[in-house]
């Protein structure tokens, strides 16, 4: 299997003597197989100078795929300038995460109207197939793709790629679900010690790869003003990764102020953190034109997803209960969620929102892990311990990021838990996520 980097900027491209080096084209990476399979990770200004390769290998007619992490700007730019798809003959299979506001291809087609760029999305003449996907196992050619929600302001997908006996997992953009990533009371390093079931079962995504290609435009001084934004740092980046096994990281999507010389001191303090902890682990800042050959190995163990179902929720309105004695953040949960096209409920405390939930089930509880009287985690627990709401997902929202806040919420049986400060599109993204794995039909 070979892996190639066409862009490897964050946010906007960002060409120029600064960026020579790391390159200032934004994210898009190619992949080919052994047996020809030819997948390609978003579709930032990478996919351009791409194109333009592939058409200069003499390969015709060709049958390309490509996986788009998310449709933000810097992921899709590209492809109204991938000259592939105006050839006609050649096939592109597109996929993507479905989502709430329309189709991929919707999305695709908008940043495709006259307002925008001369042709639009239905007159490119290669035969163009799209492809909404939530989280599972999907099978492209000879390849095995598991994909998983990563957490950003907007529905996005991990990939993990297995094939020739090796596994690449493209995990852009990505941060970190919670602050601390490990628990106090367990052996730092391990999968297990992990604190927050977003941040493990993330680890576990990546679990054994080859490679990881992973988000880390921050420092950790920079994330400090930066959390919401979607992005993670490269402490958090080899952290994980070494504890899930990996044996090399591509650290991308490098932030648009970082000139190369920022960039090597990323590549720098990160290599320094692997030697200080003793780990066997391969990273380096990806840059443009970065080539890497990996060899099959006999010990591969298929990635199994964690929940075997996975509905579809892609445009879908559920009802949503919101629980929070401070108006204002139920305010802003209430309109960030109708924004969202959901039918929303409010209660104002624990006891007032068990008594809405006996009157009619909601498909998702948001509630606040403090409320006085009865707080957050007495009414998951009242809710657990009944045959008919043991299921119904519930995502916390708390202020309370310490430990054992976060422990407590777990073990009591919270879905998903969502700190605040939060942001409107990233509640929503946590919000959709959450039906995806737990939605009915
Ligand atoms: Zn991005
Ligand atoms: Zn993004």
């Amino acid at each position: 299997m070979r892996v190639r980097f066409w862009g490897t900027r964050g946010s906007i491209a960002t060409p120029g003597p600064g960026t020579n080096h790391f390159g200032g084209n934004t994210s898009c990476v190619e992949l080919t197989t052994d047996k020809g399979d030819l997948l390609i990770f978003d579709c930032g200004t990478g996919a351009h100078p791409l194109a333009v390769d592939l058409k200069a290998r003499g390969k015709k007619p060709l049958h390309l795929n490509i996986l788009l992490g998310h449709t933000h700007w810097d992921h899709i730019q590209g492809f109204p300038f991938f000259s592939t798809a105006f050839e006609k003959g050649n096939s592109v299979a597109i996929y993507g995460p479905e989502g709430s506001r329309g189709s991929l291809q919707d999305v695709l087609a908008g940043q495709m109207e006259f307002t925008y760029f001369p042709i639009e999305l239905n007159q490119l003449p290669a035969e163009i197939t799209y492809h909404d996907l939530t989280e599972g196992i999907h099978k492209v050619g000879g390849v095995r793709i598991a994909t998983q929600f990563l957490h950003h302001p907007a529905m996005t997908l991990g990939y993990r790629i297995e094939a020739d006996g090796v596994a690449v997992v493209y995990l852009v953009d990505h941060e970190p679900f919670s602050d601390q990533l490990w628990r106090a009371d367990a052996e730092p390093g391990r999968i297990e010690s992990i604190l927050h079931e977003g941040d493990r079962r993330h680890a576990k995504f990546m679990a054994d790869a080859d490679l990881v290609i992973h988000d880390a435009q921050y420092t950790p001084e920079e994330y400090v003003s930066k959390k919401t934004w979607g992005h993670s740092t490269y402490e958090y980046v080899v952290e994980a990764a070494a504890a899930a096994g990996v044996k090399r990281v591509a650290l991308t999507h490098h932030d648009p102020d970082h000139d190369d010389r920022f960039v090597e001191e990323i590549e720098r303090r990160a290599r320094a953190l692997v030697s200080q902890r003793g780990i066997a682990l391969d990273v380096f800042c990806a840059y443009e034109g970065c080539a890497i050959a990996l060899e099959p190995r006999q010990s591969l163990k298929p990635f199994v997803t964690p929940d075997p179902f996975q509905a579809s929720v892609a445009q879908r309105s559920f009802r949503i209960l919101v629980v929070d004695d401070e108006p204002d953040i139920r305010t802003m949960a209430v309109l960030a969620l109708k924004q969202d096209q959901h039918t929303v409920l409010e209660a104002g405390s624990g006891p007032e929102a068990l008594r809405m939930i006996e009157e009619q089930m909601p498909d998702l509880v948001v509630m606040d892990f403090k409320m006085p009287g009865m707080d957050g985690i007495e009414v998951v627990k009242t809710l657990r311990a009944k045959p008919e709401t043991m299921r119904l997902p519930i995502l916390m929202l708390t202020a309370m990021t310490d430990e054992a806040s976060t422990r407590a919420g777990f073990a009591a049986g919270v879905t998903d838990y969502v700190s605040k400060p939060f942001s409107i599109p990233q509640l929503i993204s946590r919000a959709r996520a959450c039906l995806a794995r737990t939605a009915i039909g």
